[in-house]
């Protein structure tokens, strides 16, 4: 079955939503297969963000990053990928619908990092490499 890699963000950590953010993605349906709580490297983040090297968020991305402890979960079902998408919502908290995680949880802080709770894999490619770099 396909799976995704799903990140609480340190924002998510710190404020407590970890429990809140896991459950709405099993009571969609999806099974969890995987979870552990993290501290993210430079080195994992590089790879992990790969495609976002040298843009002008990367920086501040990776310090938000390395700001405190992360969940990662894997979560396995049909269709997962984009399931998970549909429920984090768009990547800008003060827009993303509401009834998505981060329509309903998050906002701008005036910061020059989207601090928007989750990640979650874009790809059956993605996932699998980020699954990787998360659980090795
Ligand atoms: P994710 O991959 O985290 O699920 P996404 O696919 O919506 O979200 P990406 O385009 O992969 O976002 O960007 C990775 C992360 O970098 C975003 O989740 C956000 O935290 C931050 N980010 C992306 N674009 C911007 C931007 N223009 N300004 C500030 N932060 C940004």
């Amino acid at each position: 079955a396909e799976r995704t890699l799903v990140l609480v963000k340190p924002d998510g950590v710190s404020r407590g939503l970890s429990g809140k953010i896991l459950a709405r993605v099993e009571a969609k349906g999806y099974r969890l297969i995987d979870l552990s709580l993290v501290s993210a490297t430079r080195e994992k983040l590089e790879a992990h963000y790969a495609e976002h090297v040298g843009k002008p968020f990367y920086e501040p991305l990776v310090e938000f990053m390395l700001s405190g402890p992360i969940v990662a979960a894997v979560f396995e079902g049909e269709r997962v990928i984009e399931g998970f998408r549909s429920l984090a919502g768009a990547t800008e908290p003060t827009t993303a619908a509401p009834g998505t995680i981060r329509g309903d949880f998050g906002r701008d802080w005036g910061l020059k990092v989207q601090q928007n709770l989750v990640h979650g894999s874009d790809s059956v490619e993605s996932a699998e490499k980020e699954i990787g770099i998360w659980f090795s």
